[in-house]
């Protein structure tokens, strides 16, 4: 079965409607789809459409961006939940509704960093989008030949520790696994080495997480390296947790990898759709 659970839309920071999501994810050879846009679920009802009109099977997903401890954040997917639940749904509004101060925050920070309008061209980017995300300013910076691409914005002004972070207030972790488990869903720790964490918190937010009944983590990612697949594979061994596959595609020439471009889970792991499906 070819999977790809975890990809991106125009309905967050994707750059491609859901439904030409699903038509490329088709192109590609996926089987099994799930879109999982950031802290939303208003792109699914479209991506599904269209995935069945190609022969795909398609999961309802949503990745929760959620805060941990002092000052960590993780993000956590949710697949095959009830995109009409309305504790999930009044969760993820909330979580939109604080990206927007957010926002502003950190286009104040990058105006002290002499980069004008930070704000307002974010906020372009970001017009047929629900929510407004790094992502979008990076996009804005690019534009203004600040960086060459948006992964070099992302070293030299929005990560943590750069000019233009700050810190925020997400969900916690046992609001997200409520809302996920309450709408029929299974949760999963999205890209678990992409975090601006030790390899101890890691292993200690896994405890927890699992603990509190989440049941997958992405193994074969796309912003992993070949190394970096081998030591998640060992995580979902240790911590008894399924396997997911996961793109994380954002748009053509944007993404560390296509749609449905990532490589196999090893064999001995089960994969999470085992029970979506
Ligand atoms: P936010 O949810 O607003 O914190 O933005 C996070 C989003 O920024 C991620 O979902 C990616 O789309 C993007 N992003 C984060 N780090 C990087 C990076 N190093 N390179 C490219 N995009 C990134
Ligand atoms: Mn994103
Ligand atoms: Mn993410
Ligand atoms: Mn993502």
């Amino acid at each position: 079965m070819k999977a790809d659970l975890h990809c991106h839309s125009s309905v967050s920071d994707g750059l491609l409607p859901p439904a030409e999501v699903s038509r490329r994810a088709a192109d590609n050879g996926v089987e099994l789809l799930a879109l999982t846009d950031h802290d939303d679920v208003a792109g699914l009802a479209e991506a599904r459409a269209a995935a069945e009109a190609r022969g795909l099977r398609f999961i309802d997903g949503s990745e929760i961006s959620v805060s941990w401890r002092d000052d960590a954040s993780f993000h956590i997917v949710g697949l095959g939940i009830d995109p009409a639940n309305g504790d999930l749904c009044e969760g993820l509004k909330s979580i939109r509704a604080g990206r927007d101060g957010r926002a502003h925050r950190i286009g104040a920070e990058l105006e002290k960093a002499g980069i004008h309008g930070a704000y307002e061209g974010a906020a372009r980017y970001a017009e047929k989008a629900s929510i407004i995300s790094r992502a979008h300013f990076a996009r804005f910076l690019v534009e203004r030949k600040i960086s060459a691409d948006v992964k070099s914005v992302f070293d030299h002004y929005l990560a943590k520790g750069k000019p233009g972070y700050v810190p925020h207030e997400w969900a916690s972790v046992a609001e997200a696994l409520d809302w996920i488990a309450g709408a029929g869903g299974v949760a999963v720790l999205a890209h678990p080495l992409r975090y601006r964490v030790s390899r101890d918190a890691l292993r200690a937010f896994l405890g927890e997480f699992k603990d509190r009944g989440g049941q997958g983590i992405e193994v074969a990612c796309g912003a992993h390296s070949f190394e970096e697949v081998k030591e998640c594979a060992r995580l979902a061994r240790h911590f008894g947790l399924k396997a997911s596959v996961a793109s994380d595609f954002h748009g053509p020439g944007e993404s560390y990898a296509d749609l449905g471009k990532v490589p196999p889970l090893p064999d001995d792991l089960l994969p999470i759709w085992h029970d979506l499906i």
